[in-house]
């Protein structure tokens, strides 16, 4: 059977519309702030599988954090030692973890 454009239903394309949208909002995770296109999985996954455009891969997975519901410094010391094991520089693993960088991410505001 073959699916012409038209047959797909007007709200489909809607939602893909701001899915879109979504994916152009948030270049870096909210939660460590590492670009997209350095996440090998090119993001988290929700609940039901489908792709997380506010989190990446390391931080967010079926709908939950990975590693729980962590404090700032708890999750900067995490997140660190990550970076290095997973062969980053270490310099940039500070960079990236440093708390001033953090608290303009969305998960970290206010806290
Ligand atoms: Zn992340």
């Amino acid at each position: 059977m073959v699916f012409h454009k038209k047959t797909i239903p007007e709200e489909f394309g809607t939602l893909e519309r701001e899915v879109r949208q979504q994916m152009e909002k948030y270049k870096f995770c909210q939660s460590c702030g590492m670009p997209f296109g350095k996440d090998p999985h090119g993001g988290g996954t929700l609940k039901d599988g489908s792709k997380c455009s506010k989190f990446c891969s390391f931080c967010y997975k079926d709908g939950e954090f990975i590693g729980g519901d962590v404090s700032l410094k708890e999750f900067q010391e995490h997140t660190r030692k990550a970076m290095i094991k997973d062969g980053a520089n270490s310099f940039l693993a500070w960079l990236f973890t440093r708390k001033m960088f953090l608290k303009n991410l969305e998960r970290w505001k206010g806290k």
